[in-house]
């Protein structure tokens, strides 16, 4: 059977219509929208011999089974944010789904071929992304944490995720998942306007940015606004704006797509008539380049004190979460590459900005590549985001030729 792009694009658009309403996709993971989009998948994948199987962290796979038991997979994420867009994540599934039906056509394939369809990846329930992937990586490892999560309707984690047929003690137990897996391979769409920039549909990407974030809590001294001289102020909302406007310049001078936001400022007492006592500022860095990600942090840490001190305030500085940078596989990234430009002409290297399960599969070991096809406007997680449907077919071209590229080697490999 020929692959069929513009089955991709139509399967989309059904998805979108059985899951989202006039605000966006609805398909939060641990709800009843999101179960309707997992069957529905199980529907489209109906009659390609491809056997289902959810794993102990919900994440959900169609197995092809081939002469080998080494394994090549596809990825995505079928869960979006509230109110997202139409293709982030499910794009690769459905992608996905439309190599294995083509491999199937063909009869059994020389490796295992697996579809999967990872479950929470975005978090927006409980705050905790990358869940079934981090759970089938292994690298989970805050269960005591996770137990405490609590969504806005006060249901807990864990029963949510019972709800649903997950036990949140047994979720590492995914991990089994991996151990035949010999390649990675995730389609998705850019989430930025690189691509569009450069005018190219298709572009390589290099890896997925080391992330630091940091909680940074400025004291100072509340005092009378009308009372208080300006010079007698110890404000703490000052070193929170000084730094707010530093990070631009370190991003700058770092360059290579660094990247540095303060994403909030909470000012206590919160009130018009005082100056601020304490302010609680959010920041999150990212690099693909671990040194150069480190060295980041380390001038926003020195501006702070500096700042501090110009103010005469304290400042205390908490890490929230950090990853490191995690670069994907060179063999890979030749294939990818040979896939855009036998589908497209030209390819472009780029890093990944988001996270995406990708690294964590990553991070397990296991051989992976990311191929990102041009976002419209670069706008996603929200219901604006789009793509040309001639660049989604185009990317199921591509994604269906680095498949067979990966089978091939991973084949070779095992003789
Ligand atoms: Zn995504």
């Amino acid at each position: 059977m020929p692959l069929q792009p513009s089955r991709t694009v139509a399967q989309l658009k059904e998805l979108r219509e059985v899951t989202g309403d006039e605000d966006g996709a609805q398909r939060v993971a641990w709800t009843e929208t999101w179960e309707r989009a997992r069957e529905w998948l199980r529907g489209t994948l109906a009659g390609t011999g491809a056997e289902e199987s959810v794993d102990a962290a919900g994440n959900q796979w169609f197995t092809l089974r081939g002469a080998s038991e080494r394994a090549v997979l596809i990825g995505g994420h079928l869960d979006s944010v509230p109110n997202g867009g139409w293709l982030d994540g499910a794009l690769n599934v459905v992608a996905g789904a439309e190599v294995v039906r083509r491999i199937a056509g063909n009869g059994a394939p020389p490796v295992t071929v697996r579809l999967v369809n990872w479950a929470d990846e975005e978090g927006a329930r409980f705050g905790r992304s990358l869940f079934g992937s981090s759970a089938a990586a292994g690298s989970m490892s805050d269960q005591d944490e996770l137990r405490q999560l609590v969504d806005r309707g006060g249901i807990a984690l864990p029963e949510a995720l019972a709800a649903h047929g997950v036990d949140l003690d047994r979720a590492l137990d995914a991990r089994s998942e991996l151990e035949s897996a010999a390649a990675y391979l995730e389609l998705h769409i850019e989430q930025g306007p690189v691509l569009e920039s450069l005018g190219l549909p298709l572009g390589v990407v290099l890896g997925t940015f080391g992330v630091e974030r940091h909680r940074i809590t400025w004291r100072g001294q509340a005092a009378h606004a009308g009372s208080t001289p300006m010079a007698e102020r110890r404000d703490a909302l000052a070193g929170a704006a000084k730094l707010a406007l530093e990070l631009r310049e370190i991003a700058k001078r770092t360059g290579d797509g660094a990247v540095c936001t303060s994403g909030s400022v909470v000012c206590r007492p919160g009130i018009v008539t005082s100056v601020v006592e304490t302010a609680e500022q959010l920041l999150d860095q990212r690099h693909l380049d671990a040194g150069k990600l480190a060295a980041m942090l380390e001038e926003a840490r020195q501006a702070g004190e500096r700042f501090a001190a110009e103010e005469r305030i304290g400042v205390e500085w908490e890490r929230i979460w950090s990853i490191e940078p995690i670069l994907f596989d060179e063999t890979l990234l030749t294939f990818c590459e040979e896939a855009i430009v036998e589908v497209s002409g030209t390819s472009y290297r780029l890093p990944s900005g988001p996270l995406h399960d990708a690294a964590e599969v990553a991070r397990a070991g296991v051989p992976t590549v990311m191929m990102f096809v041009q976002s419209l406007r670069g706008l996603s997680h929200t219901k604006l985001e789009d793509t040309r449907e001639g660049h989604l077919e185009l990317a199921v071209g591509a994604l269906d030729r680095l498949a067979s590229k990966t089978i091939d080697w991973v084949a070779a490999n095992d003789q």
